[in-house]
Formats: structure tokens, C-alpha cells, sequence
């Protein structure tokens, strides 16, 4: 009577939708992306987990400096090893920020996001609009509803063991992901003292205050409007395809250097995980496309490009996880199936 469809087939389909139903759980910090950093100060992090007000920890005062760094504690030193009350409302704050369950106190998933790799750009929220943010002041560049804005690559701060057309092009991607949705133009100039936004990979101390602390870490740093300084950390393993960079800590440039013009166009990290602006990424990871979140930002300072339609981000903003992230979906999809063949 149904013979392309028995219980069977139902009792199949439910167990190959298991997975998505009750994803596997890992053991407690098997997959911390921190655990791959040489990055030793992070990586004494996983210590703390489940570590809540009240607790003394050798070495919780390297973790207070991470939080001072990144714009959750204000006090300029004396930092102890004590989890008081002032420590804990950073950790509310930084919970907060970074979208993760707000408990206050160490948990798993806290240390985690905490030893992830990271934009050296302070958290530090000025203006929270919705999820995204600005930098004081809202600065944006000129006022003209369009223009357009020059970058180039400093001749004496690139790595070498990529190509520069390489280079060069994963940036021309980059830029253009914001050009499309605003209504400014990109375009790259030879000129690297009188472009707009200025290119380059540095080591450790390079003179901005804001040194980079070698493989993993902090990845990159960006300047607000309209200083147009992007940093890269020359330590990392940059990476133009992972075909071609079998290294475990290599990171996508192209992912990085979206995040970071976000910066240099006026944006502040935001709360939002899966947007170009949340401030960390996980090494071997390509994460380039702007998501609603992103676009609202950058609209909301430069207008929106006429050509754009939110429709196509839609699209892509549902494909990208809704498999994973909302296994009841598939629950329902098949009992309106079965209900239709039954
Ligand atoms: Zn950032
Ligand atoms: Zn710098």
C-alpha cells in the first residue's frame, strides 16, 4: 500500500537523526582551541575552570591582566590571585559580551572562549546599539554618503612564505564583502604613506602599545576611524587555503582581515558568535561573510549600498547552521513527512 515508505524507513531516519538530536559531548576540555596555543599564560587558564568568587589560584592574577587587557577590569595593577567581588562582575561582563551563559563564575565554557584565539581589540563596549557596537565617539570616515578609501601593504612589514598577489587578493575579498553591503569603494593603492588604511605584519613590540605575543593568541589588532592601521601578528601561521597549510595553528587571513577592516570602518566586537565582529576565531577556521548582525553595524554609520538586498544574507545566514543548531526542525520536517504519507 506504501511501498516506498514501511516503519522501517521511519525507525532509519530517526536513527540517523540521533546525531543531530544528541550531539556526542566531549570530555571536559578534550577540544579547547587554546590547548593547541604555545601561548603558556592562556593555556594555564584551564586550571580555573569551575573556579567561582571566593577562590585563590596561583597564577588567577595573569587571568585578572587578560581581563584588564580585553576592557573588563579597570584597575591598573595590584592584581591578586583572589576571585573577589569586582573579579566576579568582570566575568559577568565578559559572559555577556561573548554570548556565553552568564553564571559568574568559571565554568567550562567560559575558560574555553577565554583561551581561544583573539583580536587584540579591547571589548570594551562604548555604544551597544543592539549586539553590535561602536568605538566612542561613533567615529566613522568623511561624510560624504559615498566615497572611496585606499589601502596598501607596508613593502617592509609582509611575511614572505605567501605570495603578494595572494595576499593582495585575499584582502580585495575582504574589502569587498564590505563594499557591497555600504557605500564605499575600496581600491588598492601602490602609495603606502599616503593610503587611507595602511597594511601590515609585525612581532612583538612594534610600538603602538599593543604588542603582539607571538603563535595563536592574539592574532591581529585594528585602529577606530580614521587612523586606518591594520595589524597582523607576523608569529602566525597566515594562510591563504588550508589545502596548501597542513600546520594545526595556521589561521585563515582572509577571516581575520574582514574582522579587522570592520574595525578600521568604526565597528566594536559584538555578542553575536556567528558575526564577523565576535572577537575570536579558532585556527584552520574560514569565517567571511558578514552575517545580519554585521550589516546592521556598518549600515547603521555608512548608509546602505543601493545594490544590496538582504535577501541573499538571509539565505546565507539560515544555511549556515540551522542543520546543527536546530535539530527540532528536522523533528518536524519528518512527522509533517510521515503525516503526509501516512
Ligand atoms: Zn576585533
Ligand atoms: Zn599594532
Amino acid at each position: 500500500m506504501y511501498p516506498f515508505f514501511s516503519y522501517n524507513t521511519l525507525f532509519f531516519l530517526i536513527l540517523s537523526l540521533l546525531p543531530h538530536l544528541f550531539p556526542a559531548r566531549t570530555a571536559p576540555g578534550a577540544l579547547i582551541p587554546g590547548r593547541l596555543s604555545p601561548n603558556a599564560t592562556w593555556n594555564n587558564f584551564v586550571n580555573f575552570i569551575d573556579a567561582g568568587k571566593g577562590a585563590n589560584f596561583s597564577g588567577m592574577s595573569e587571568l585578572k591582566k587578560y581581563f584588564h587587557r580585553f576592557g573588563y577590569l579597570h584597575v591598573v595593577d595590584n592584581f591578586t590571585d583572589v576571585f573577589d567581588d569586582s573579579f566576579e562582575s568582570a566575568v559577568v561582563n565578559y559572559q555577556r559580551n561573548l554570548g556565553l551563559t552568564v553564571i559568574g563564575k568559571l565554568d567550562e565554557g567560559t575558560v574555553t572562549q577565554i583561551m581561544s584565539p583573539r583580536c587584540g581589540v579591547s571589548d570594551e563596549i562604548i555604544h551597544v546599539t543592539k549586539n553590535y557596537a561602536y568605538f566612542s565617539g561613533e567615529p566613522r570616515w568623511g561624510a560624504s554618503a559615498h566615497m572611496t578609501l585606499t589601502y596598501a601593504f607596508s613593502g617592509d612589514n609582509m611575511i614572505n612564505y605567501l605570495s603578494f598577489s595572494d595576499v593582495s587578493e585575499a584582502f580585495r575579498r575582504s574589502f569587498s564583502r564590505w563594499s557591497t553591503v555600504i557605500p564605499v569603494n575600496f581600491t588598492e593603492a601602490d602609495d603606502y604613506s599616503s593610503a587611507d588604511i595602511k597594511i601590515g605584519f609585525y612581532k612583538g613590540d612594534h610600538g603602538d602599545q599593543e604588542p603582539f605575543d607571538g603563535v595563536l593568541g592574539v592574532l591581529a589588532h585594528a585602529f577606530s576611524p580614521e587612523n586606518g592601521r591594520l595589524h597582523f601578528d607576523e608569529a602566525e601561521t597566515w594562510a591563504v587555503d588550508f589545502r596548501s597549510s597542513e600546520s594545526k595553528v595556521a589561521v585563515d587571513l582572509e577571516s581575520v582581515a574582514t574582522h579587522e577592516i570592520g574595525h578600521a570602518l568604526g565597528l566594536a566586537h559584538s555578542s553575536v558568535k556567528g558575526a564577523i565582529m565576535y572577537p575570536s576565531l579558532s585556527p584552520r577556521t574560514k569565517k567571511v561573510d558578514l552575517k545580519i548582525d554585521d550589516v546592521e553595524g556598518i549600515q547603521a554609520l555608512y548608509g546602505s549600498n543601493p545594490n544590496f538586498h538582504y535577501s541573499s544574507l538571509i539565505e546565507s545566514d539560515v544555511s549556515s547552521g540551522w542543520v546543527v543548531m536546530n535539530p527540532m526542525k528536522w523533528l518536524i520536517y519528518l512527522v509533517v513527512f510521515v503525516g503526509v504519507v501516512l
